[in-house]
């Protein structure tokens, strides 16, 4: 039994379980115009991990039958699959809500076209941005990368994305290093001060991520030493009113290659789901999914830390 487990049965009595399909997320590939410094996936243009047409059928037919509150698409670089338009057209046809994590800076290279694509088919738009000063942003995610990001949030903008409820922007935020995010209420008016200030660029919401101890931003950490320290700071900042709204005890994580995983950073350590029979999207059974025993490990202790963390932000 890993500590986070051991920690989960002394809290709660129980395993961790899942409760019900609400999101079903779909990695469509690990290709990506950046390598950011934490990305958990080390993602970089020279992956070449790909979702084809054929397991993105498989994934609407799994939505279209269990009708989950929202499918999130997610990568790398969602944009740098060649199937996306295509796909987020069949997902339009369903009614079922679909959410886009975006860098912006893929988006913005798909010019004024794709975001009124998006618009026209009330893709919410999640994007990353790690912080309003440029500085903090390019240290983070390459250089230039601020820029292009404040040009793809104003042609998003444009768009009439941020603007109402039907189109709704909300940008990411995750810690430079390794330390926890601040609160995401505060920090929130700080993005819409700055950002309106310095760009007059509106948003929906600030969520905020915590970096998970995998990929690249594990190698930084060993790097520099750190590796333990911040392991340590996870552990001790466990928050036992997180255990609820953990994002695998809601959401199933599809991989580039249709195999299933309880979120998407088990997903970057390649741990499957614990479901009797079904390992890859063609096997889908709602019922099967749902009740099933979570496969965890130490970084599961980067969503139970503080306010907790999950791919929809801060969980108290
Ligand atoms: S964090 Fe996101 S934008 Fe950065 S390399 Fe990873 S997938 Fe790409
Ligand atoms: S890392 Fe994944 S499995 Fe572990 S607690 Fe977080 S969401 Fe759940």
């Amino acid at each position: 039994m890993n500590a986070f487990e051991e920690k989960v049965r002394e809290t709660t009595g129980r395993p961790l379980e899942s409760l019900s399909l609400e999101v079903l997320q779909v990695n469509v590939g690990l290709a990506c115009n950046q390598a950011c410094h934490h990305c958990h996936l080390s993602s970089s243009p020279s992956r070449e991990e790909m979702m084809d047409r054929e397991t993105l059928s498989l994934v609407r037919d799994a939505a279209t039958a269990s009708r989950p509150l929202s499918v999130d698409i997610t990568g790398g670089a969602p944009e740098m699959n060649p199937h996306l338009p295509w796909f987020i057209d069949e997902m339009a046809k369903s009614g079922i809500p679909l959410q886009l994590r975006s860098n912006l800076t893929a988006l913005l290279d798909k010019g004024e076209d794709f975001a009124r694509f998006l618009a026209e088919r009330r893709v919410a738009i999640v994007a990353s941005l790690p912080c309003y000063l440029e500085e903090n942003v390019d240290s983070q995610r390459g250089q230039g990368v601020y820029r292009r990001s404040i040009e793809a949030l104003q042609l998003l903008n444009s768009a009439g994305y941020g603007q109402n409820e039907s189109l709704t922007l909300t940008l990411v935020y995750n810690p430079g290093g390794p330390f926890l995010p601040p609160p995401q209420e505060a920090l929130e008016k700080d993005y819409r001060e700055r950002l309106w200030e310095m760009f007059g660029i509106v948003f929906s919401r600030l969520i905020t991520i915590t970096n998970m101890p995998l990929g690249r931003f594990a190698e930084f950490l060993e790097k520099e030493g750190k590796k333990e320290q911040y392991m340590r700071l996870l552990r001790d900042a466990f928050n036992p009113a997180t255990l609820d709204g953990l994002m695998c005890r809601r959401y199933l994580s599809v991989g580039w290659d249709g195999k299933l995983y309880d979120c998407d950073f088990n997903l970057a350590l390649g741990l499957p789901i614990r479901a009797s029979g079904i390992s890859h999207i063609r096997e889908f059974d709602p019922k099967l999914v749902e009740k099933r025993e979570i496969v965890t490990g130490d970084h599961c202790f980067g969503c139970t830390a503080g306010a907790g963390s999950s791919c929809a932000g801060a969980l108290v």
